[in-house]
């Protein structure tokens, strides 16, 4: 179990950086490029709001569009035949939506859908194609992106079946609040019930003992971390692991 608080990611350049519209970026792969592939690939982006419940794709799409989340969360989603679906992967500022792409793939497996409320970069996926060979450290980012959210993905197939669900809720909490800078998580029960593959009352009873305790508050619709080292000793030790091989990952990039 994680024992200290660490940051989920590098700190971002405190310099404003902005789109050609004045639009500010922040998100982490974008803020990450060299001034000339900044000047190939932002002229070629489009500012979107991502509303809650917005479908950036469904599974089986062909995408037709990427996107860089600059602020918000987004969800992705297995999805069954019968309508049920579960959450293999969260992607915020520090992520890329439309992965299959940068392997030169069309169509989406999974359903990518926007949980909170933000914004992001729109690329036309055709576009994103034709600029990456002219962009190598974008494509080293998407690269190296695509290894994040495999690992991301086997963390929380095994984490659906093995570990309790007020472990993988104090988990998904964490991952969250990482992922949009905030310890309050705007998000209904049923909701996060959904995605993690659960009935809502086994949420209510988790978050009833994670409330009891003093980690967390919640009210219709909000979810607050009061006590982010207790939760990080309630979740399971995936947070833990994730972090790790993340923070292990970006020593080593180039
Ligand atoms: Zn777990």
């Amino acid at each position: 179990m994680a024992n200290k608080s660490r940051p989920p990611t590098k700190p971002s350049p405190t310099l404003a950086i902005t789109d050609s519209d004045g639009n500010h970026i922040h998100n982490e792969i974008l803020l990450g490029l060299p001034p000339k592939e900044r000047e190939t690939l932002f002229s070629k982006l489009e500012f979107v709001r991502l509303k809650t419940r917005l479908v950036l794709h469904e599974s089986g799409d062909t995408l037709k569009s990427a996107y860089f989340p600059s602020s918000g969360l987004v969800s992705i989603l297995s999805v069954f035949p019968d309508g049920k679906s579960v959450e293999v992967g969260l992607v915020g500022k520090e992520g890329f939506i439309g992965l299959p792409l940068v392997a030169g793939f069309r169509t989406a497996p999974t359903r990518a859908i926007a949980q909170i409320e933000g914004s992001a970069f729109r690329v036309e996926g055709e576009t994103l194609m034709a600029v990456l060979p002219q962009c190598p450290k974008l494509e080293r980012r998407l690269q190296q992106f695509v290894q994040v959210m495999a690992m991301q993905t086997t963390q929380i197939a095994a984490c659906n079946r093995l570990h309790e669900v007020n472990e993988r809720l104090a988990r998904w909490l964490l991952m969250s609040a990482d992922r949009i800078g905030s310890n309050s998580v705007p998000l209904t029960q049923e909701l996060i019930a959904q995605m993690l593959g659960t009935r809502r009352s086994s949420v209510t009873v988790a978050a009833g003992t994670l409330q009891k305790a003093g980690l967390i508050t919640y009210t219709r619709g909000d979810v607050k971390i009061i006590d982010r080292q207790k939760l990080e000793e309630a979740a399971c030790e995936c947070y833990e692991i994730m972090q790790r091989q993340i923070e292990e990952w970006q020593g080593e990039a180039e």
